[in-house]
């Protein structure tokens, strides 16, 4: 039987439509939730995500405003204007988009960051606090994933869930949020010798490489629930994730496809993130 495809699209307009009204009502207190987005330098994929995120933004009603700087902007004038939106009460979000221009330090810039205002999830802070299971932002691509694997009741307890990554922005926090979610979790990467030995086993397969079509439907358990995280531009110029998805959802029991996946979902969080920063930090 054919996977249930959870459509990432859809599912981020429905939390959309609710953050709207919590916006809404948060405003009628006074409290206007406010995301200030920083852009170093003139790559157009970078300025696509960042327009992308000021359109969701205005969708929900969380006001946004985008600083764009040159790219010969210096680590210390980017600190410094760091420094100056983390004591701007107005301010409840601030995201650095990345990659930044090779001469500035990207986890100098990252640690500059208020963590009360770190809707990436980035700041150490937040991923210790994010590992001790306390109240954080998380990380917006694996919260993302949860959020999605949620809202399909899908058993998360008890379950191997195969992590194919380990960056710092979606493996490694994505295994960590399956394991807060008490699944038994393995990480595999470049390195790893027998890969399918390891994605035969998976319940939960996550795959966040970054190579078109390197998992197929012979690598994946019968039923097993497949999140693809890649998004790789293929010859023909369209956007493909790093599974086969029409071999794999023939095997799956859920799969996620590439468009309209986790990537709708990714920005989506953001906003949750937006929100929480508004509202502050339980501790
Ligand atoms: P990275 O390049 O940082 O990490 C890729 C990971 O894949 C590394 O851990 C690497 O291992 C591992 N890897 C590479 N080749 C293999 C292989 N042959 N077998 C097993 N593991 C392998 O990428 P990201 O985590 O940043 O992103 C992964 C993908 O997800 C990309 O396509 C990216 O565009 C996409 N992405 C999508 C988002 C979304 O919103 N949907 C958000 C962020 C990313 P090693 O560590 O050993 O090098």
């Amino acid at each position: 039987m054919s996977a249930e495809v959870i459509n990432g699209k859809e599912l981020a307009a429905e939390l959309k439509l609710a953050m709207k009204e919590e916006v809404s009502e948060l405003k009628e207190k006074g409290l206007t939730p406010h995301l200030t987005v920083v852009l170093v330098g003139d790559d157009p994929a970078s300025k696509s995500y960042v327009n992308g995120k000021k359109k969701a933004s205005k969708e929900t009603g969380i006001s946004s405003d985008i600083i764009e700087l040159p790219t010969s902007t210096t680590e210390t004038e980017l600190l410094q204007l760091i420094d100056k939106l983390n004591h701007d009460q107005a301010i409840h979000g601030i995201l650095v988009q990345l990659p930044l221009p090779e001469h500035i330090k990207e986890q100098s810039v990252i640690e500059a960051i208020d963590p009360q205002k770190d809707v990436d999830g980035f700041h150490p802070i937040n991923i210790g606090r994010m590992m001790a299971g306390k109240d954080t932002f998380l990380p917006c691509t694996p919260f993302g994933i949860i959020t999605m694997l949620k809202s399909r009741d899908i058993q998360i307890e008890g379950r191997h869930a195969v992590i194919i990554g380990r960056s710092n922005i979606v493996g490694k926090p994505v295994g960590q949020l399956l394991l807060n979610e008490n699944a038994t979790v393995t990480y595999c990467h470049s390195r790893t010798k027998g890969l399918q030995s390891f994605t035969k086993n998976a319940d939960i397969l996550i795959v966040a490489v970054g190579k078109a079509n390197a998992i197929h439907a012979e690598d994946i358990k019968e039923d097993a629930v497949v999140i693809d995280v890649g998004i790789n531009r293929v010859e023909d110029g369209t956007l493909t994730g790093d599974v086969d998805f029409e071999q794999a959802k023939e095997k799956a029991s859920y799969i996620t496809p590439v468009p309209r996946g986790v990537g709708p979902m990714t920005i989506t969080m953001l906003l949750k993130n937006t929100i929480k920063a508004a509202k502050g930090l339980e501790n």
